[in-house]
């Protein structure tokens, strides 16, 4: 079993030790007597930083812990057994993991006192931090006055500055802690004391008081596999998610000419006015295509029928299918339409040709025999003229309707 520094100072960045082991399995990795390198295990991931051998210092990629209670370090080069080491954590990566870390315990503290919810598991990632919370009443969302008050409760407690204290209690002891949750061990259980906000079972770093965790900051409490999923940011990540929505803000501010408290407003009238100029654009553009469906109109080809090809070089789809609707709303009208790479094909009630048949046999597509659509090129229509003209020499197309 290795002697985990880190147990007794959580800021020990610095530390001698000697390898006691090694083995190759996708990489090289080494166990010493001694190590202050936190493994990944309750949501934190592993620390980062060098094991120095014989004055070469070798960086560490990876920390994990066997069921036996060693730690073992991935480490770029091989270093032999008995080696003595001179290990160096990287402090920055491993406070941030201790500000969230912590940051988590004083959250899911509050959320017990506050709403009797109790918290499954931390997942702490690159951008922010997540704990699953299942809620007494079944619930699957938290109100923004909860979130606030959680907040606001966390914060005030982290600005009390109370000390973290962190011991192995013995089984006498430990009956008698108010626990938040039932350890998941049984044997050398540690106990993380928050103050006297929060006490439960951790085997994880802390920082060495509350205000050291700065603050927190919940991004959201949305629903998820039929709990609450909180993410939030502790310390540094809450001041650089801070400074990131105020640039935001600051610079949707200018865009759109208001204060910061204006923004939702002024997008949302930006967006209404946005929708009135696009019914405009699309009335015009509808008038604009029923225009050119007219213009191209033949009324010697087929027999008692208005018959339009008309090939447009692209169209949005919704003044399209709106010009399409007028135009065979009139009685005896035939039109074979390619707006862009979609083809469309369409008649008046009164007139016998069924599209469907049509579409299929020069693009690909289907529909109803008034109505067809698909994908094609406009030589499609053109061949679909060329066919209604040919096999149709001398028939009636309108039909008593
Ligand atoms: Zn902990």
């Amino acid at each position: 079993m290795t002697e985990r520094l880190y147990y007794d100072d959580a800021y020990l960045w610095q530390f001698d030790g000697t390898v006691v082991a090694a083995r190759e399995e996708k990489g090289s990795w080494v166990a010493l007597d001694r190590s202050a390198f936190y493994p990944t295990s309750g949501g934190q991931p592993y620390d980062t930083g060098f094991l120095t051998a014989g004055g070469e210092r070798v960086p560490v990629t990876d920390v994990e812990v066997d069921r036996e209670g060693v730690v073992w370090h991935r480490v770029e080069k091989r270093i032999p057994e008995g080696t003595p080491v001179h290990g160096e954590i990287d402090g920055e990566r491993r406070r941030d993991h201790m500000e969230q870390h912590g940051g988590e315990h004083m959250l899911a503290g509050a959320i017990w006192e506050k709403l009797g919810g109790t918290t499954i598991g931390l997942h702490l990632g690159q951008e922010d931090s997540s704990i699953d919370v299942a809620l007494p009443d079944g619930r699957t969302h938290l109100t923004e006055e909860e979130t606030a008050a959680l907040e606001d409760l966390v914060n005030g407690r982290i600005r009390q500055d109370a000390p973290i204290r962190c011991w192995f209690p013995s089984e006498e002891e430990l009956k008698t802690l108010p626990l938040r949750k039932a350890p998941t061990v049984t044997e050398h259980v540690r106990v993380v004391a928050m103050g006297d906000f929060e006490m439960v079972a951790c085997g994880g770093t802390h920082p060495a008081s509350t205000g050291r965790i700065g603050q927190i900051k919940i991004i959201s409490a949305i629903p998820s596999k039929g709990k609450v999923r909180v993410s939030f940011v502790c310390g540094q990540r809450a001041e650089r998610l801070f400074r990131q929505c105020m640039r935001s803000a600051h610079k949707a501010g200018n865009v759109l000419s208001c204060p910061m408290d204006r923004l939702a407003s002024a997008a949302g009238e930006l967006k209404a006015r946005l929708a009135e100029a696009e019914r405009k654009v699309n009335r015009f553009e509808t008038e604009r295509i029923l225009t050119e469906i007219r213009k191209n109109e033949e009324r010697e080809s087929l027999k008692d029928v208005g018959l339009s090809v008309t090939l447009l070089a692209e169209g949005e789809a919704r003044p399209v299918s709106e010009a399409v609707s007028r135009y065979i709303a009139e009685a005896g009208k035939v039109l074979l339409l390619c707006a862009g790479e979609r083809l469309t094909f369409a008649r008046s009630v009164d007139v016998d040709i069924d599209m469907n048949q049509l579409i299929r046999r020069v693009g690909r597509g289907g529909g109803r025999p008034d109505l067809a659509s698909g994908a094609g090129i406009p030589q499609c229509a053109e061949v679909a003229r060329k066919i209604l003209v040919t096999e149709g020499k001398g028939r009636t197309w309108r039909r008593k309707i």
